[in-house]
């Protein structure tokens, strides 16, 4: 089964209500592959769900960039998932790193919400990712085999997570990974998905590349076999996003 190349836009703690519009301006006019080519979803802030889903184009799709645990109650400033279906947001990231390492969220955790949004009907963008000191000491992965295999655990259905593989040293750095670099945790992710979970699974479900992409280096990482598309952070608020669209082509 070809694997539809994806494309994320995550936009962080990021953006103004006239920023919003003005990125939002941009990726309406852009001409880009048709969706049979590339699935396009953009996350801004919660606050801002509503506005980006009413003013974007209808072939872009709308993320959350978290999502509570469990149903929604006593807890104060979160979002849970009933209320993101409820406002028919289609898609949401969980265990991005910056969460994982500012806010403490552990492999379990992540894991939880990714079988609970799962559950509710969202689509995940589920993240994982070696530190720099981990690939240095040679543990890229088993630091993301338990990532992944803590979700494997809780999660049987596959059909909408996209995985995301973003190295923490990338993310907002200038430092990519290599394509090769890249690749090869791409291929040793879906080995581990064929040994560990169904070879069906590791052969169809999306391993996208997250980590200081750009337009400058995203033809080269898209060309990898193993390399189903991007989760873009600081390129994505800019018009250099197009041109990542683009690189599905
Ligand atoms: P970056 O962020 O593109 O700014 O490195 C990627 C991400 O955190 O998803």
């Amino acid at each position: 089964m070809a694997r539809k190349f994806f494309v994320g836009g995550n936009w962080k703690c990021n953006g103004t209500v006239s920023e919003v519009n003005k990125i939002v301006n941009v990726l309406n006019g852009a001409d880009v592959p048709p969706t049979d080519v590339v699935e396009v979803v953009i996350s801004p802030p919660f606050v801002f769900l509503p506005q980006v889903k009413a003013a974007l184009r209808s072939d872009f799709a709308v993320a959350a960039q978290n999502a509570w645990v469990k149903k929604g109650g006593a807890y104060t400033g979160e979002i849970s998932a009933e209320m993101l279906v409820n406002l028919e947001i289609p898609w949401v990231i969980l265990g991005h790193s910056e969460r994982r390492s500012l806010l403490k969220e552990s492999n379990e955790f992540v894991a939880d919400k990714v079988a609970y949004a799962l559950g509710q009907g969202l689509k995940v963008i589920a993240c994982i990712g070696e530190t720099l000191e981990q690939r240095e000491a040679g543990e890229t992965m088993t630091v993301v085999a338990e990532q992944t295999k803590a979700i494997a655990e809780k999660v049987k259905d596959w059909s909408n997570v996209v995985l995301a593989y973003e190295p923490v040293w990338a993310i907002g750095t200038g430092k990519v990974a290599s394509p090769a670099q890249a690749q090869e945790v791409h291929v040793d992710l879906r080995s581990w998905l064929a040994t560990n979970v169904s070879s069906e699974i590791a052969e169809s479900v999306r391993i996208i590349y997250g980590g200081s992409v750009s337009g400058a280096n995203c033809v080269e990482l898209a060309g990898q076999p193993d390399v189903d598309g991007f989760l873009v952070g600081g390129a994505s608020l800019k018009p250099e996003f197009v041109d990542i669209i683009k690189a599905a082509s």
